[in-house]
């Protein structure tokens, strides 16, 4: 198969929006932006890559594959409180097997469709398998969410639960043994993350600041708390974890919920604006700490400090 046929059969999709003029197929992309001057609205980019071996298994499914390496970047639109709109896709492929192509652009279609964002261009070559997808999203003129508006006072929140990913990881690994039914589990959501896309409307007029919990709870937190420049009290006791996790030791699940991969969304709010949060979002986001003055400090609730350790790509150790 060529190449051109493969862009064409796979990743030329029909009836694009109408605010694309030129999609796949041409040089590059043509867009028509929202330039309503009475409803200004910034563009919000993002890019990550997924490399075999390194982000899932070499043995994963293309349909994992295409979902993930879709929704971290979704995640961060989510984290900014953007809208996304559109996405290009970056793809390094080891040879051209089309049952795998089929299926890879079969679940990227659907998570992307689902979301309202269109795929309009990329690059296709030949080497090891490797993944790379920009996004591109619209929030109302300086409204977007940023880690360095959380105000001392401010509850910190998360939506979702924590640690169920890193244990679905951890299975595959050999260092943690789950039961059958809950292995499953947790392997979804290593493998399907949902972006929190309808949260993050809810919460783009309510929260001070925001960020995904990609690398860990704490290593994500400290993000916050040094663009911010206040610190956190993190109720460790009251963290949000699944049935599957909180069977494990308290201890073992926080070791989890401190690894990452959760793409759950972190963020702040006033304590004026709580009530309203919990109107929207009640059982989906959990009250996890506040925000305190000592720049970049993290303590449990019983006075612990703890440190912002998570992954970290250049760390061999
Ligand atoms: P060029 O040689 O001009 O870079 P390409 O052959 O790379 O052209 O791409 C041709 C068209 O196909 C472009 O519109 C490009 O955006 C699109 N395209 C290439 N690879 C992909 C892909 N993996 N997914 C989506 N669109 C792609
Ligand atoms: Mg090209």
């Amino acid at each position: 198969m060529h190449e051109f046929n493969l862009i064409q059969q796979y990743f030329t999709w029909d009836n694009p929006p109408k605010d694309i003029s030129i999609a796949v197929g041409d040089d590059a992309a043509v867009l028509d932006l929202p330039f309503d001057l009475a409803q200004r609205k910034q563009l919000v980019t993002s890019i990550d890559t997924l490399i075999s071996g390194v982000h899932f298994p070499e043995n994963s499914s293309p349909r994992a594959i295409a979902h993930k390496a879709l929704a971290v970047n979704l995640s961060d639109l989510a984290a900014m409180g953007a809208e996304p709109k559109w996405f290009t896709l970056a793809l390094t492929l080891p040879t051209i097997d089309e049952e795998w192509l089929e299926e890879f652009s079969a679940g990227l279609k659907s998570l992307a469709l689902q979301h309202q964002c269109f795929l309009i261009g990329g690059d296709t070559t030949r080497g090891p398998l490797s993944i790379s997808i920009q996004v591109m999203g619209f929030v109302d003129q300086g409204r977007a969410l940023l880690r360095s508006g959380a105000k001392v006072g401010d509850k910190l929140y998360v939506s979702g639960t924590l640690g169920d990913a890193s244990a679905g990881l951890q299975n595959i690994q050999g260092q943690l043994t789950l039961a059958k039914d809950d292995a499953v589990f947790c392997q979804h959501k290593l493998n399907f993350p949902t972006p929190r896309l309808l949260e993050s409307k809810k919460i783009k007029t309510i929260a001070n600041a925001c960020i995904d919990v990609s690398d860990g709870l704490l290593q994500d937190l400290s993000h916050i708390l040094k663009s911010s420049k206040v610190g956190a009290t993190l109720d460790l006791s009251g963290l949000p974890f699944s049935p599957v996790l909180r069977k494990l030791e308290h201890q073992q699940a926080l070791q989890l919920a401190f690894s990452g991969d959760d793409y759950e969304l972190l963020f702040t709010v006033p304590e004026t604006k709580e009530a309203l949060l919990l109107e929207e979002l009640e059982g989906k986001v959990t009250c996890i700490g506040y925000i305190t003055k000592e720049c970049g400090n993290i303590i449990s609730e019983i006075g612990k400090e703890l440190s912002a350790t998570g992954y970290n790509h250049f760390n061999d150790n």
